[in-house]
């Protein structure tokens, strides 16, 4: 059984800890912020301290994908999930029933109280340690011509960890690449894409525990120039969430709680969301959003042994369709599962998790770049006054065109809803003799594509936040 060191105790950590654990070896995690979540969970939400992770306070929705694997690997984190309150709902806001197993059910809760849950489950197991700390560099020794073999991680207060294998699973901000170039690795491959926008989410709370209205969840209005969305959460608590563009002149004044909430109030659609509630937080900000994918095996050459990125570390994707998590522990599963049969110090093992994550993770990965550069193309020309470009290639022609005839055929919703979950893939979907069919026809059919534009025009905007 193998020793592993993680570096970093966020969704990432704690899925890779618990399928390791189980599978019988040791896991040392450590994280570099030091204080422990508050048991309440309003005081969990509101008080625990993680810098370490900016979107902390952001809206955070657990797909299907990633309930599927949890339900596999960790079922008690799901129960614990509930106890703190979380909901697994349907899409269309049910909650789900015993028994449906195969219905699309998705965990909704806020991040810290749901991440706090899983913790609990994590650190409870006897062979899962917590190290309090920040990781500074690895440690690793070269033998012969083989990529440097990692065997430990210094912390920067001079401690330092051995381990069979470091996973770093320290988030978006991954220092991976800089600690591979100390100790003598070759660059690590990277591609990315920087996305101009930033998302403003307040929390409110549903007034006596109202259920939140019927309906596609999250709920999304868009707008030309910004997409608005309700989020449902935990305990009557959900969020209201705008996507502005960087370039927006007038992102600055949404920041202000009586502006903010006077543009939610005027958003068509929100109104049974709005209704008796109250504000629990102003607005939360959260800019520096990319697309970004690390591989330690560029054109196929491992550039380390003995180190995986898991997690965000490896790749990470704007939020808009909510992969981070389930991307996470798929990636977690991969490793825990590949420790029982492959020798983990080896440039294969390298190889073969990268030649994974590109079989398994690269075509999602591609579909946001596709859906980004169409939004941010869409903003900008918004916000210069033009009219929005309808799709020209084909996926992002076969997605809007699935996406308009969903609302009026419920096997075609259902369709659309196991896509967005990651339970079925744009290719398997246009070749199920009931949906590429009707995708086909409406896309024969001509007319529009562009999804419909609910939100307010850019001058009912303009004079909301004036
Ligand atoms: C606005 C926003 C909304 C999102 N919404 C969703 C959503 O709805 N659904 C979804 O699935 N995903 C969502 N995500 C993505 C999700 O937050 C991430 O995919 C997820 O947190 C990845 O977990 P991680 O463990 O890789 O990284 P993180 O959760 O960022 O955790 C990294 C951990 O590493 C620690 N750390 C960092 N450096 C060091 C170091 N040197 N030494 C020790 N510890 C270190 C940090 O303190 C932190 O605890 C959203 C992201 C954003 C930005």
């Amino acid at each position: 059984m193998a020793h592993v060191a993680v570096i970093g105790a966020g969704f990432a950590g704690l899925a890779t800890g618990l399928f390791l654990a189980r599978r019988g070896h040791t896991v040392e995690l450590i994280e570099k912020d030091a204080a422990a979540p508050p048991d309440d969970v309003e005081a969990c939400f509101a008080d625990w301290t993680r810098r370490g992770v900016a979107q902390a306070r952001q809206p955070h929705l657990l797909l299907s994908r990633g309930v599927r694997v949890l339900q596999e690997e960790a079922p008690e984190t799901l129960a614990a999930f509930c106890a703190a309150g979380a909901s697994l709902l349907t899409n269309l806001g049910q909650r789900k029933q015993a028994g449906d197993r195969e219905a699309v059910f998705f965990v909704a809760a806020r991040r810290l109280p749901m991440e706090a849950a899983m913790r609990g489950e994590t650190l409870g197991r006897p062979s899962i340690s917590l190290t309090l700390g920040e990781v500074d560099g690895l440690i690793a020794r070269r033998e012969g011509g083989e990529p440097p073999l990692v065997t430990g991680v210094a912390l920067a207060d001079g401690r330092k960890v051995e381990a069979d294998l470091v996973v770093d699973a320290s988030g978006r901000w991954s220092k991976a690449p800089e600690h591979l170039a100390a100790i003598g690795a070759d660059p690590v491959g990277e591609t990315s894409q920087d996305l101009q926008f930033c998302y403003l989410s307040q929390w409110r709370r549903k007034r006596a525990g109202a259920p939140f209205p019927p309906g596609f969840m999250p709920l999304t209005i868009n707008s030309a120039f910004a997409p608005f969305i309700c989020f449902p959460a935990d305990g009557g608590v959900f969020s209201v969430t705008m996507a502005v563009s960087l370039n927006d002149p007038l992102r600055g004044k949404l920041r202000r709680p009586e502006v903010f909430e006077r543009v939610a109030n005027a958003i068509k659609g929100f109104e049974p969301w709005l209704d008796q509630t109250d504000a629990i937080t102003e607005p939360q900000v959260m800019a520096r959003i990319e697309n970004r994918w690390r591989s330690l095996a560029p054109e196929g050459r491992a550039v380390v042994r003995g180190f995986a990125l898991v997690g965000d570390s490896a790749i990470h994707t704007n939020p808009t369709f909510g992969r981070g998590i389930s991307f996470a522990c798929l990636q977690a599963r991969w490793l825990a599962e590949a420790l029982e049969e492959r020798d983990l110090r080896s440039a294969a093992f390298t190889r073969e998790f990268e030649a994974w994550k590109v079989a398994e993770l690269l075509g999602w990965y591609q579909a946001q770049l596709v859906a980004d550069g169409r939004r941010l193309a869409g903003i900008e020309r918004a916000l210069r006054g033009q009219a929005l470009p309808e799709p020209d290639d084909a996926p992002s022609r076969f997605v809007a065109a699935l996406s308009l005839i969903a609302p009026e055929n419920p096997q075609i919703a259902a369709a659309l809803s196991r896509m967005m979950h990651m339970l079925t893939t744009p290719q398997e979907l246009a070749r199920d003799p009931v949906v590429g069919p009707a995708v086909a026809k409406r896309l024969e059919a001509g007319g529009c594509l562009l999804p419909p534009m609910a939100g307010p025009s850019r001058a009912e905007f303009e004079a909301l936040v004036a």
